[in-house]
């Protein structure tokens, strides 16, 4: 079983580099922003919930968040594996992940840090505002978002160093070579 978590700020490329992956090695896809842009749209209580958190930039809370996750890796009977896109994204996610897949014989491979530079994250998610029309990609709330990443995602990367989990890839660079870089990672495990 391969269990990956693509990691990185907003903007740093993991649903895209995560599509590549998953048509690559036949993984289930876990975007937890897919997930909530999705119930959003159904517009489900859960979803109304989750807009007014995304709207301001910050995150869901996490108990949400890991009952959400457990009941779509519920759902991945057979799998060959999972590839977790902004997922987990607080050290109380990435404890409860590491749990869920223990209880299930199951444990993280390794996880994936896509850095790129704040300004090019800056300038790649205004752009994707102007493109998608995602509500959240306009310059206030980005910068919400780059700040709540460094004050509560980015302790992750220490969490996984410790677990012996830790992979970094520069994410700067074209997708092909940024996608080379992580099958090169993954082949190797
Ligand atoms: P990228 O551009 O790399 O895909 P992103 O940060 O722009 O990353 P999503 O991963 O789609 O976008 O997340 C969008 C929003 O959904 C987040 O800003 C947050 O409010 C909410 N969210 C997504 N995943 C989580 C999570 N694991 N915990 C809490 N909130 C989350
Ligand atoms: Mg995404």
């Amino acid at each position: 079983m391969l269990n990956i978590v693509i990691f990185g700020a907003p903007g740093s490329g993991k649903g895209t580099q995560s599509q590549r992956i998953v048509d690559k090695y036949g993984l289930n896809h876990i975007s937890t922003g897919d997930v909530l842009r999705a119930e959003i749209k159904n517009g489900t209580e859960l979803g109304q919930t989750a807009k007014g958190y995304i709207d301001q930039g910050q995150l869901i809370p996490d108990e949400l968040m890991i009952d959400i996750l457990a009941s779509v890796l519920d759902g991945f009977r057979d799998s060959k594996g999972v590839i977790f896109d902004g997922f987990p994204r607080t050290i109380a996610q990435a404890e409860a992940l590491k749990k869920m897949l223990a209880e299930r014989g199951q444990e993280v491979s390794v996880m994936i840090d896509l850095d790129v530079p704040e300004e090019e994250l800056m300038s790649r998610l205004i752009r994707r505002g102007i493109d998608s029309g995602r509500a959240d990609d306009n310059e206030e709330t980005i910068r919400k978002r780059l700040a709540v990443y460094h004050s509560q995602t980015a302790p992750l990367i220490g969490w996984f160093k410790e677990e012996n989990k830790y992979h970094h890839i520069e994410g700067m660079g074209s997708m092909e070579e940024i996608a080379a870089k992580i099958v090169e990672a993954i082949d190797s495990l």
